[in-house]
C-alpha cells in the first residue's frame, strides 16, 4: 500500500521518517528545507534526535522575558536551540530516504492524490501541507478556517551587539496582544513578532517598529499563519498533521514539538498498517486517540492566550515576580514541556 504525504516540513519529514520511507512518497513543490518560515527554536533533545548535532547554531539555556518594562531570568531543562533549516530537514529527509515529487498537492481523488504533476495513486494520504491543509480543505470545505489562527512574521539578521545567548521575548502594552522574539543564531538572529488574532493589527507596520529597537531595518521578511486550536486529526480518509491540523500550542506558538512528535507517532501508525501488522481503521482510532488526549492542555494554553491578551503588561509582571518568588518558574516550565511529549 502507498503511502504519499503532501507537504515536506518538519511534520510531513517526520511522518516519512516514522514510516521508515515504506512505500512512501513526499510531495513538496520547494527543494526540501529551502523554505523555511520559522524561528526554529525548539528542545536541545528533539534536535539531536531529528536533525543532528550538525543542525544546531545555538544552545539557550534560559527564557528571558522582558514583560511589562522589566525583565525575567528563567533557566530551562531541557535547554532550546536554534537550529539550521535548511541542514535539519536535509538530515531528516536522508534519514527517512524516501522520494521527493516537486509539486503542488491539489486535491484527494478516489485511490489518489492529483497535483500539479498529475494523478498519484495512493491507498494512505496524510496532509503535511501547513495551516491551509490543502488536502483536507479539498474533501471539508472550512475546515482550514482561520478565526483561530495568529500571524507570525520574522527576519533574520547579522546578530545585534548585546543580545545574549537565552529566548528573549518582549510582552508590552506597546505591542498587540501576541508577543515580540529575538533569538541567537549563531552570528545572526531571528527577531519577529506573533499577533495572537490575524485580524487585529497589521503585523509588517508591528514588526517595523519592534525591529527599530534593535537598530535593524532590512532583511527578507517571511512567517505566515500559526493555527492554535487543534482541528480534527483525520478527515475522511486523509490523515492531518502538523499546523495542517492546527497542531501549534496556543500562547506560544510552539509548533516543531507538535509537528515531529505527532508526524513521527502517525508515520509509526501507518508503518503497521503498510506491513500488514494493523488496519487502517485502528491506525485512524490510535492516532485521533493520541492527538484528542491532549485537548484539556490546548484548551488550558487558549485560556491563557486569552487572558494575557486581555490584561495590562505591568499586571503580567507582576504574576511571574510572585510566581518566580513562589519558585513556579521551573515547575511550569516542566509541566508545559510534559503536556506536549516532554521536549525529546
Ligand atoms: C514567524 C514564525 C516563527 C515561528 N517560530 C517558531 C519557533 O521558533 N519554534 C516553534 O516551535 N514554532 C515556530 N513557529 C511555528 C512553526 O513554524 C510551525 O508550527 C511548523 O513549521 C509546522 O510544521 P509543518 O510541517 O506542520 O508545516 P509547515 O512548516 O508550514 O510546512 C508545510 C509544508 O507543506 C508545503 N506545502 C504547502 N502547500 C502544499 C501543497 N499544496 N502540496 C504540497 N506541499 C505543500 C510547504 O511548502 C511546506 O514545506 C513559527 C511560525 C512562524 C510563522
Amino acid at each position: 500500500m502507498k503511502v504519499v504525504v503532501a507537504g515536506g516540513s518538519f511534520a510531513g519529514l517526520a511522518v516519512a521518517l516514522g514510516l521508515g520511507g515504506r512505500n512512501t512518497v513526499l510531495v513538496e513543490p520547494h527543494p526540501i528545507g529551502e523554505h523555511t518560515k520559522s524561528a526554529n527554536a525548539m528542545p536541545f533533545p528533539l534536535a539531536v534526535r531529528f536533525g543532528g548535532r550538525a543542525s544546531i547554531l545555538e544552545v539557550h539555556p534560559e527564557l528571558v522575558l522582558h514583560v511589562g518594562g522589566r525583565v525575567f531570568r528563567q533557566p530551562i531543562d531541557p535547554p532550546y536551540v536554534t537550529v539550521d533549516y535548511r541542514r535539519f530537514c536535509t538530515h531528516m529527509l536522508e534519514a527517512a530516504g524516501v522520494e521527493v515529487i516537486p509539486a503542488h498537492a491539489l486535491a484527494v481523488r478516489p485511490g489518489g492524490v492529483s497535483t500539479t504533476r498529475g494523478e498519484i495513486e495512493a491507498g494512505v494520504v496524510v496532509d503535511a501541507t501547513g495551516p491551509m491543509a490543502a488536502l483536507a480543505a479539498s474533501i471539508r470545505p472550512g475546515y482550514a478556517e482561520r478565526s483561530h489562527a495568529g500571524v507570525g512574521l520574522e527576519v533574520e539578521v547579522p546578530r545585534p551587539a548585546g543580545l545574549s545567548p537565552g529566548l528573549h521575548f518582549y510582552v508590552e502594552d506597546a505591542l498587540p496582544p501576541g508577543y515580540g522574539w529575538a533569538f541567537g543564531a549563531g552570528d545572526r538572529a531571528r527577531i519577529g513578532v506573533y499577533l495572537y488574532q490575524r485580524r487585529s493589527w497589521r503585523v509588517r507596520e508591528v514588526l517595523e517598529g519592534f525591529l527599530a529597537r534593535f537598530g535593524v531595518a532590512g532583511g527578507s521578511r517571511h512567517g505566515g499563519l500559526i493555527p492554535w486550536r487543534l482541528r480534527a486529526p483525520v478527515v475522511g480518509d486523509v490523515f492531518v498533521v502538523g499546523d495542517a491540523a492546527g497542531q501549534v500550542m496556543p500562547t506560544t506558538a510552539e509548533g516543531i514539538r507538535p509537528a515531529l512528535y505527532f508526524g513521527y507517532f502517525l508515520g509509526q501508525r501507518l508503518r503497521e498498517v503498510v506491513e500488514g501488522r494493523v488496519e487502517l481503521a485502528e491506525a485512524k482510532r490510535r492516532y485521533q486517540a493520541e492527538v484528542w488526549r491532549r485537548r484539556r492542555a490546548w484548551r488550558g494554553l487558549e485560556l491563557l492566550q486569552r487572558f494575557v491578551s486581555v490584561v495590562p503588561a505591568s499586571l503580567d509582571a507582576a504574576l511571574l515576580a510572585g510566581g518566580q518568588r513562589l519558585g513556579f518558574g521551573d515547575r511550569m516550565f516542566r509541566r508545559y514541556v510534559r503536556a506536549m511529549g516532554g521536549g525529546s
